[in-house]
């Protein structure tokens, strides 16, 4: 779409719009980009992080593959793997096995956990003809060790970006996609800190499809749906559209790898929670939005990324308070009434955390409480009482 397009659009339209795209597993977005941009390359990533800027300085479009819903049956990517792992790699493999990403030409797959490890070996098998890339992010965040071996993996895949596009982008280049994705990032903060403020004018549905639209549309379009929205959202609530109801402020934690369902974020908003900080797409967030773009660009994207405070359970911090600290300071400067730990089922990263996360929490008396969820998760129920009484009582009592 036309960016003045864009900029035209009314607030429904642009929710439809993005629901669209980011419902779309036949990933037509990005059949649509590379037919305006012939020879072009599109390269997949899947969560949590990855330095996008690096595939978009090639001239590729970095597509975000996060898995499908309830409505892609499953059947050679159940093949693939045991029962006893989260859903994301066998959606994944089966969207590959399909053909629905026959226009990704490449594959990155981020050191989140084993199953993606594991996945990235299968995916290699399927597809020796694609490039497979393991993206093995330090875990060490001192620059003379975790940074050194960072700056030899970025040089590796900008070199690899480049040969698969055929692309010869400078460092100029990649500075210039550094500003875009800076710009990416203070615009999703920008919807972020409306949320945390004002959680009915930007609900967390229609924050939900327009950060995970982003991971499919390219980033200079993103940039405008952005800055629409937050226009039109204003402009929604003061024309009346948009009222506080009493609702319990909650921050979700653990759904920063496999996404949930649109119909899952729909139930907590509808049991009676105003969502105001998750970990739903990190890769929005991750860096924030300064990272310099003079000098070295490699380096800039090294140290940004060591210096970067954000946690979840896909880093490893040697204090194991540290974690709960964060999470408590993200509740205070989000004005959160509670927690509601939401992880993928056998997603053993965030499973590992919570209890940890969970004791941080009662020594300081938040109230929590916890549901589980695969990305297919039809049967939503269960999961509205949960969340509805745990909002009623916070709303009653001021604990649940
Ligand atoms: S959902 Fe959890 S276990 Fe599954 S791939 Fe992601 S981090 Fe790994």
């Amino acid at each position: 779409m036309e960016l003045e397009q864009i900029n035209a659009l009314s607030m429904e339209e642009l929710l439809t719009k993005c629901e669209a795209v980011c419902l779309d597993f036949n990933f037509t977005t990005v059949r649509e980009w590379k037919a305006e941009n012939p020879g072009q390359k599109a390269m997949g990533f899947l969560p949590t992080y990855v330095p996008r800027e690096l595939i978009h300085a090639a001239g590729m479009l970095p597509v975000g593959v996060l898995g499908a819903d309830d409505s892609l049956e499953i059947v050679r990517g159940d093949a693939c793997f045991q029962s006893y792992i989260c859903h994301l790699p066998r959606s994944v493999v089966e969207l590959g096995m399909t053909g629905r990403l026959d226009c990704i030409d490449g594959m990155l797959f981020p050191s989140t956990c084993d199953v993606i490890r594991n996945l990235s070996g299968i995916w290699k098998m399927q597809f020796p003809d694609k490039l497979s890339l393991y993206f093995d992010a330090p875990q060490n965040f001192d620059m003379d060790i975790g940074g050194k071996f960072y700056r030899v993996v970025l040089d590796e895949i900008w070199a690899h970006m480049l040969k698969l596009n055929g692309s010869t982008a400078t460092n100029d280049d990649l500075l210039a996609s550094i500003a875009l994705y800076n710009l990416n990032r203070r615009l999703c903060a920008e919807v972020y800190d409306m949320r945390a403020a004002r959680p009915w004018v930007a609900t967390a549905s229609e924050v939900y499809i327009l950060m995970r639209a982003g991971m499919l549309l390219p980033v200079e379009q993103h940039n405008v749906y952005l800055a629409r929205y937050l226009e039109l959202a204003e402009a929604e609530t003061k024309a009346g559209n948009r009222r506080e109801m009493d609702n319990a402020r909650v921050v979700i934690s653990g759904s920063f790898c496999e996404q949930p369902p649109l119909a899952l974020v729909r139930t907590l908003e509808r049991a009676g929670c105003y969502v105001v900080e998750d970990d739903y797409m990190m890769i929005t967030r991750w860096l924030g939005c300064g990272v310099p773009v003079e000098g070295d660009a490699l380096h800039n994207l090294v140290q940004s990324y060591m210096d970067y405070k954000g946690e979840s359970a896909a880093k490893f911090v040697p204090d194991g308070c540290k974690k709960g600290t964060e999470l408590i300071g993200r509740i205070g400067s989000t004005n959160a009434e509670g927690v509601l730990f939401s992880a993928p089922s056998f997603c053993d990263p965030a499973l590992l955390d919570q209890p940890m996360l969970q004791e941080a929490l009662d020594r300081v008396g938040i109230s929590h409480t916890a549901f589980k969820y695969s990305e297919n998760t039809g049967q939503l129920q269960p999961i509205r009482e949960r969340a509805g009484t745990f909002a009623d009582t916070i709303k009653l009592w001021g604990e649940a």
